[in-house]
């Protein structure tokens, strides 16, 4: 996709005379790419048409930076379409807010749930789980195994071999005309299951009551039913549309067949790990009128993030997560300190070190701290916005722990190296607890791995980045 977009953009910058014809060419050349990009098609051609009206063929013609213009005009049109325009309801610490999770089976809500309560969990949040997932046999025994890996507590049955069995012969005695019958001694209900955890959770105070649903059924009008029933009997605040992707054009309809049932408020996009451009983040945007919240990028339960829109847009047109983070830095690194800079971040060795520099730039608010500030790990996580102040703190303590480290231990690359006993002496040295340290070196290894994206980038002599 980047190469095609980019070929499009460079045959426009070639040619002498910019007239309709050449940006129609350029035009469709970047429609075909966002469509295999997964965009729907009629997205793509309302973008088509707004571009049109936004790009001055005067100004092109007048021999501005033509390349610049369009791809500026196509990423801002982009910007706009995954912007609903509304915020989405955010849960407030220490107050109780219930968030359910819907989406097709496989989509990844029960991953997702876990790593949105651990996500709330490390911020000082009380989240719970309730597993209202009775249709997959196997659902709740998942949810139970990553809950208890992050220590949050959960509820729900388990359907053993047995009772999987009585759940058949529940929906023959439905279909016969004794649903009640079936009901009676079947403790499989996720619409009572749901409804219990919840009140459970109330009880305890938890402030954050994540709601996991089933996925699918035989036909997908019980599902929305279900859904529509365990949306009446917990009565969210949120409800999260989680969507797989690499779904491709599926995802309009998909997104809108829930947010027709259920007042579908969000949406997470899963698995942006793989080779997925997430095109249909942008359907899912236009069908449910709700912002993206968070992405999904990989299995693991820290492999989670903010959902940003520059680096998204960035993705989808292949321009790399880095184009807006060069331009800065070409406008504010003064220009003898730019090789140095370049060198650092082409090797991608992101040393605890280089952390505790950056650090210090982000105090100084320098040129480098502004840069730093602009990637997308930096701003949406480490400091985000209107919270100044707890950011500065969080980061000088981060400091102060790394004050108590060796030589080595700074200069290393090998996580290895941090083991039990230097953890403990690095806590004991700068007077904090082991849980800080380990936070401290979590947020490390996530900087580390944004940091890694950066290995091997090709920085054009001259400083000329428009070509990037
Ligand atoms: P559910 O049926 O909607 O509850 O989906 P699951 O949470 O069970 O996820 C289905 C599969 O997708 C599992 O194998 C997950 O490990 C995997 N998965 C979920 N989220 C991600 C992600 O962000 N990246 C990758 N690579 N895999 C994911
Ligand atoms: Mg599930």
């Amino acid at each position: 996709l980047g190469g095609s977009i980019s070929r499009a953009l460079q045959q426009m910058s070639n040619a002498t005379i910019i007239d309709e014809k050449v940006l129609n060419d350029c035009l469709n050349e970047i429609t075909r790419a966002l469509l295999q990009a997964d965009v729907q098609f009629k997205l793509v051609r309302d973008m088509q048409t707004n571009i049109k009206k936004i790009v001055n063929l005067d100004d092109l013609a007048a021999g501005h930076n033509k390349r610049r213009i369009i791809q500026q005009a196509i990423f801002n049109e982009l910007c706009k379409m995954l912007d609903p325009g509304k915020p989405s309801f955010t849960p407030k610490k220490g107050k109780t807010s219930i968030v359910m999770f819907v989406g097709l089976q496989g989509s990844g809500k029960t991953t997702t749930c876990t790593k949105y309560a651990y996500y709330h969990q490390k911020k000082g949040w009380k989240p719970a789980l309730v597993c209202a997932d009775t249709f997959r046999a196997g659902a709740f025994d998942q949810l139970k195994q990553n809950a208890t890996k992050a220590k949050i507590p959960f509820y729900g049955r388990g359907i053993g071999k047995l009772l999987g069995a009585c759940k058949n012969a529940r929906a023959l005695l439905l279909e016969i005309g004794y649903g009640n019958a079936g009901k009676s001694y079947m403790e499989s209900d996720p619409v009572k299951i749901a409804a219990e955890g919840v009140e459970r959770f109330k009880k305890e105070n938890c402030d954050l009551i994540i709601v996991d649903t089933s996925g699918r059924h035989k036909q997908e009008a019980a599902l929305f039913e279900e859904m529509r029933q365990v949306s009446e009997a917990t009565k969210p605040d949120l409800v999260i549309f989680v969507m797989d992707g690499s779904i491709g054009q599926a995802a309009f309809d998909q997104a809108q067949a829930f947010k027709k049932i259920v007042s579908v408020g969000a949406v997470i996009v899963t698995k942006m790990d793989g080779h997925a451009k997430g095109g249909g983040a942008l359907s899912a945007v236009a069908a449910t009128k709700s912002p993206v919240i968070f992405l999904g990028t990989g299995e693991h339960m820290d492999e989670f993030e903010v959902f940003d829109v520059k680096p998204f847009v960035s993705r989808l047109l292949g321009m790399g997560d880095w184009s807006g983070f060069m331009d800065k830095i070409h406008e504010v690194v003064p220009m003898d300190q730019q090789p140095e800079l370049m060198q650092k971040l082409s090797e991608g060795h992101f040393t605890l070190r280089i952390m505790y520099e950056q650090f210090q730039n982000i105090l100084k608010m320098g040129p480098m701290g502004q840069v730093l500030s602009m990637l997308p790990g930096f701003s949406a996580e480490l400091m985000p916005k209107g919270h100044e102040k707890e950011s500065q703190a969080k980061v000088k303590r981060y400091m102060t722990m790394m004050d108590s480290m060796t030589n080595e231990e700074l200069d290393s690359t090998n996580p290895k190296l941090m083991n039990e006993s230097r953890i403990m002496r690095i806590a004991r040295g700068s007077g904090r607890q082991v849980r800080d340290v380990m936070e401290m070196l979590e947020e490390y290894k996530r900087l580390a791995k944004i940091w890694g994206k950066m290995k091997g980038l090709k920085i054009p002599k001259g400083g000329d980045m428009s070509a990037l």
